[in-house]
């Protein structure tokens, strides 16, 4: 099947998200408020699950990144030192009749969308300035002495810690450091889901390097990161980069690529890889008037390094994950839908059923699933017929399924049931642990 064709709809997406308990409008019950959404019971799991693949391949799997959490609200010169005060600005536009407002950049798909609709065509006014950094206020009074921001993007606190990370640890040039955690901002455009935030997340590394190092490390960076959404299973069909034109880069930037998926909405940018030179640094070190260099131990010698930066949204990758996996299939002339994640994202690793609710299957269940708990998170559900707990497994994108039997209370084996390839295996019980490790691959 084509990749591309057959991408579901957002409606299918975002129904199956609210209907499982992946994602809900936020404060529904007061109407929601546009672009802020809850993570249900699954999906906090599955956020969990793609932060965790994120650190650790990122992080605990390499001897050359640290990691980092810093607050959220700075002092507000870090923002006067960023830029973002001044520069982290949108153009903002109102249609003179129907009122809608858009960003400047999002004109011309929004008119491609009412020609497609049939609707009239908007006639936009001047465009205005828009900051997207939300503003507040820290203590009891609300002056503008007190003035401080939500921060827009994790990265900044990176940079402020760039000596504090130095002085504490060994690291030696090139080194990374990580972070993952909220950001805000104000969007004017609030339309696509998860897609587009006013309260996101984002996973964000920092790679110091050599300046001359820069252009090897960008490729490898530009590369590494993709090949991270393949290596979760997400089709390559659907991945590509898309390399900034000279004309798209801040003064200060080398070299910029997004890495791109093909939502329903079409090609969109889900992880922005920068070289940034070392503008951030020496940003910083000219306005807090503090050293922020490298030292080198052996040639004593003093840099300012060059780094080059993968952030990516973690909202962004997990609606990455959900549209990618959503599948719809024929099944002995049914049609069942299945969640392909891959078993490290999956919320539930297995799910475990009694055949009956009698005759000890429930307690034999029971006890299996207390086991399995001790090592994944697994799911006891003994409502209804197999078949229809299989099917909302498979929704769920649950990889094994493990069915507890007359059979069990004799030798103790169960039935397994593998939610991709749909192989029926007898194992008994002993050997649960071996046969989820393969099924899961880790
Ligand atoms: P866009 O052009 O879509 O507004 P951006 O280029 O401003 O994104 P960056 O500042 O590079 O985004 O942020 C890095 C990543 O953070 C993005 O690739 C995206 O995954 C995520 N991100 C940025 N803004 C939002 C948002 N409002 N909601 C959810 N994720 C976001």
């Amino acid at each position: 099947m084509d990749p591309i064709a057959s991408v579901s709809s957002m409606e299918t997406i975002v129904s199956l998200a609210r209907r499982r308990g992946f994602v809900f409008p936020s404060s529904e019950i007061y109407g929601g408020l546009g672009s802020c959404y809850d993570y249900g019971p699954l999906g906090v799991e599955l956020k969990r699950n793609v932060k965790d693949a994120w650190w650790r391949s990122m992080v605990q799997l390499r001897e050359d990144i640290v990691g980092l959490d810093a607050s959220i609200i700075m002092h507000p010169r870090v923002w006067e030192a960023s830029g973002h005060v001044n520069c982290f600005h949108d153009e903002l536009v109102e249609c003179t009749f129907c009122k809608q407002r858009a960003r400047i950049d999002h004109v011309d798909q929004i008119e491609e969308n009412c020609k497609a609709q049939k609707k009239s065509k908007c006639v936009w006014g001047e465009p205005r300035q828009f900051n997207l950094m939300f503003k507040t206020h820290l203590g009891p009074m609300e002056d503008s002495a007190n003035a401080v921001y939500l921060r827009p993007e994790t990265a900044q606190g990176i940079f402020v810690n760039f000596n504090n990370v130095l002085d504490s640890t060994r690291v030696k040039l090139p080194f990374g450091i990580a972070q993952q955690g909220k950001s805000f901002r104000n969007e004017i455009t609030t339309r696509r889901f998860t897609f587009r935030m006013a309260e996101f997340e984002q996973m964000e590394m920092e790679y110091f390097v050599k300046p001359g190092e820069d252009e090897k490390w960008f490729t490898y960076w530009r590369n590494a990161r993709l090949e991270w959404f393949k290596d979760l299973g997400v089709s390559k069909e659907r991945l590509r980069h898309r390399d900034h034109a000279a004309d798209e880069l801040a003064h200060y930037s080398k070299a910029c690529t997004d890495v791109e998926y093909f939502f329903p909405f079409g090609w969109s940018e889900i992880e922005g890889i920068a070289s940034r030179s070392d503008y951030d640094l020496k940003q910083h070190a000219e306005h807090s008037k503090k050293e922020l260099i490298y030292r080198d131990q052996v040639s004593n010698e003093k840099v300012v390094p060059y780094v080059i930066e993968p952030a990516l949204g973690t909202d962004r990758a997990i609606l990455t994950f959900l549209v990618d996996a959503y599948c719809e299939e024929e099944l002995d002339g049914n049609s069942r839908v299945v969640l392909k994640l891959h078993p490290r994202l999956a919320p539930y690793k297995a799910a475990i059923f009694p055949l009956l609710r009698k005759e000890g299957h429930p307690e034999k269940a029971q006890e299996i699933t207390k086991i399995i708990k001790e090592r994944y998170n697994c799911f006891y559900d003994e409502s209804g017929n197999i078949g229809r707990r299989y099917r909302r497994q498979d929704e769920i994108g649950t990889p094994c399924c493990i069915t507890i039997d007359h059979q069990t209370m004799e030798d103790d084996t169960v039935t397994t049931r593998n939610r991709d390839t749909l192989e029926q295996k007898r194992v008994k019980v002993s050997e649960l642990f071996s046969e989820l490790g393969e099924v899961l691959g880790f």
